[in-house]
């Protein structure tokens, strides 16, 4: 079928697009009802039916694929290289349920896991998918403040860490940095799994507390667990995101709805048949890693590949070489992976045979034309930007080189995936813009299976944040968009306070508040600013408390190293100003576009409500002298 009959199919009769694309995964029992929109903006796909992610990523699969590859964890850093097919990968996810159940883990319970890019991760969250417990993986990037924060939101009753992680050949203790979450956090679970890879042989464990996962896969290894039936709209799993305050938003997802969305996206978006194999290097710790190196893959009988490392190491055409070995057919990065892999020569990218390499996906932040040009001259296959967000679980707006490839236009990520009904809409007047004006980019509800079903516990913020912006209900992305005549969205930024470093999304608050943890700090303003390689940078503007005697170069360092031991190296300031004042309106509130405006030296918008002028020579003086950190 071509796209466009299908996208109309999907927005004008959604219930029996719907229930088509069901028939994609198993059910233990069908659906009674296709869509419930009773209490908008909710919204309950597949109502009553039950199923299970872990039976329909690995049980499903075993009579016919049970030798086929299933996971190939590669990690550069401990030079470690795992290939597990369906039926290795059901006996270690089944031994981990084991453990998880001998732990009183069960049914609703939530488990934090904190991992870095390794099988275990994906063993603990197929095991938690089973059971029916609710899994929340905190990327390993993130440090202790973050931590604490999603364990207090989660409230897990258990959480599994590693001893340590890898970074370009340097050991990253996570334990510490659980250790000092825990002492944050006002909850605290009864356990601490470990996944001791033997990396850090200073750990040290909390007695009773802290248990090694090596001794309790021995006494499980080989048990199989029963899968627990869900009712579709049963929660699945959590994975935190940044808003506009500093408290992290737990984006909850449903069983049946992502599983069908992840069904649906695998083939027709990615192009991916039972059998072939997908490449994604995202770590899991993000939406990317959960649909496209986990579920998706795994529910439609794929090879996924997970790695652990640099894209430089041991040397650039590392990536090549892995398609080249196990025959990618598609494979899923990040624009500043690639803008890494442009600062090395052309030529590592023709080094290796990539004649089964049919797709490269990029996501996650927004792909420059000369990155685009240079990756698909470079690698001769069609790029493929495709834009979504943590809470749409899948892409929003794409091509579907599955179903049928439309012209690839650098700088849109192009059409909008089944199911989704876009506007781009006036900020002020909530109308609809036409084609060539900017505006907010919004979707009509029903959101389509596989987005966020509501904020975990706290439906309130789920409307709040993203339905209450207009006259109508219309869910909010809070990015500004353009279309074209042909309906190719071009997305251009956030229209809040969230940046994106490097695809990594990031609150601003989040980071202001950490800067003001320095007992120097009176107050801290974070923007982003356009960096060659991440896309985006946080840049602080920082005022002290009166009478502080420490040099300003001091002060500044002493709180970038607070941000990155709070909340972790993706969130380093690349720059710290220390200045006198900050721009605010009149009633108090930070101009934030202004001085970011200030930094890139563009246009700093309406001035009218500014309090002070002097804040704003303030902040361009400071800009001439330099940053102090
Ligand atoms: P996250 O929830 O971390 O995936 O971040 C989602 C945000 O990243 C979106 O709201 C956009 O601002 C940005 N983003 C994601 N994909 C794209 C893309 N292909 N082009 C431009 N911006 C993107």
């Amino acid at each position: 079928m071509q796209y466009e009959e299908f996208y109309r199919w999907s927005v004008e009769q959604p219930e029996a697009f719907w229930a088509e694309q069901a028939k994609r995964i198993h059910w233990h029992s069908p659906p009674r009802q296709i869509l419930d929109v009773s209490l908008p903006p909710f919204r309950r796909w597949f109502v009553g039916g039950t199923t299970n992610l872990c039976y329909n990523a690995l049980d499903r699969h075993l009579e016919e694929r049970g030798g086929q590859l299933a996971l190939v964890a590669v990690s550069t850093e401990t030079g470690v290289t795992r290939e597990l097919s369906y039926s290795d990968l059901y006996r270690e996810v089944n031994t981990f349920a084991a453990v998880l159940v001998s732990l009183g883990v069960g049914k609703g319970d939530r488990v934090v896991i904190y991992l870095p890019n390794i099988a275990e991760a994906v063993f603990a969250m197929l095991a938690c998918a089973r059971i029916g417990a609710i899994h929340s993986v905190v990327f390993g990037g993130f440090a202790s403040h973050n931590l604490a924060l999603r364990i207090d939101d989660a409230q897990p009753a258990l959480l599994v860490a590693a001893d340590a992680g890898m970074r370009g050949g340097k050991v990253i203790p996570y334990k510490p940095l659980v250790d000092a979450a825990l002492e944050e956090a006002s909850w605290k679970p009864a356990h601490v799994l470990i996944v001791d890879r033997g990396l850090d042989p200073q750990m040290t464990r909390v007695a009773g507390r802290d248990l090694d996962y090596a001794t309790l896969r021995a006494s499980c290894d080989g048990v199989e667990v029963p899968v627990a039936w869900l009712e579709s709209n049963e929660p699945s799993y959590l994975l935190y995101t940044s808003g506009t305050t500093g408290k992290p938003k737990g984006i909850q997802r449903d069983v049946g709805g992502y599983a069908v969305a992840m069904a649906l996206s695998i083939t027709t978006v990615f192009d991916i048949a039972p059998g072939q194999v997908m490449f994604s290097t995202s770590d899991v710790g993000w939406a990317v890693g959960h649909s496209y190196n986990v579920y998706g893959p795994l529910i439609g009988g794929a090879t996924s590949l997970l790695y652990e490392g640099l894209p430089t190491n041991p040397d650039p055409g590392i990536w090549w070489q892995l398609c080249e070995r196990y025959g990618v057919r598609t494979m899923f990065s990040s624009p500043t992976g690639i803008r890494v892999l442009k600062k090395q020569d052309a030529s590592w990218l023709k080094k290796y045979d990539l004649s089964r390499l049919k797709w490269l996906f990029l996501a996650g932040e927004p792909l420059d034309e000369p990155t685009a040009e240079w990756i698909t001259r470079g690698l001769g296959v069609p790029v493929i930007d495709n834009y979504w967000q943590t809470e749409t679980g899948w892409p929003a707006i794409t091509l579907m080189p599955g179903l049928d490839l439309k012209p690839v236009k650098f700088g849109s990520p192009g059409l909008p995936s089944p199911g989704y009904r876009m506007k781009v809409i006036d900020e002020a007047t909530g109308e609809e813009l036409p084609p060539h004006r900017k505006g907010v980019l919004v979707f009509e509800p029903p959101l389509p299976p596989g987005c966020l079903s509501t904020v975990w516990r706290d439906d309130d913020r789920y409307v709040t944040s993203y339905f209450s912006h207009f006259n109508e209900l219309l869910y909010s992305s809070l990015d500004w968009a353009i279309r074209d005549d042909n309906g190719y969205t071009t997305i251009l930024g956030r229209t809040d306070d969230v940046i994106n470093v490097a695809g990594h999304r990031l609150g601003t608050r989040e980071i202001e508040e950490s800067v003001s943890t320095h007992p120097a700090c009176a107050e801290a303003a974070v923007v982003g600013v356009q960096d060659d390689l991440k896309g985006q940078v946080p840049v602080v503007f920082a005022t002290l408390k009166q009478g502080v005697a420490e040099p300003p170069a001091e002060v500044a360092r002493a709180m970038q190293q607070r941000v990155v031991q709070q909340l972790g190296g993706v969130a380093k300031p690349a720059r710290i100003y220390v200045v006198n004042a900050l721009p605010k309106t009149r009633s108090g509130k930070l101009l934030r576009r202004s001085l970011q405006a200030l930094v890139q030296h563009t246009d700093p918008g309406d001035l009218s409500t500014l309090d002070d002028p002097n804040a704003l020579e303030e902040v361009r003086r400071a800009l001439d002298r330099g940053p102090d950190q």
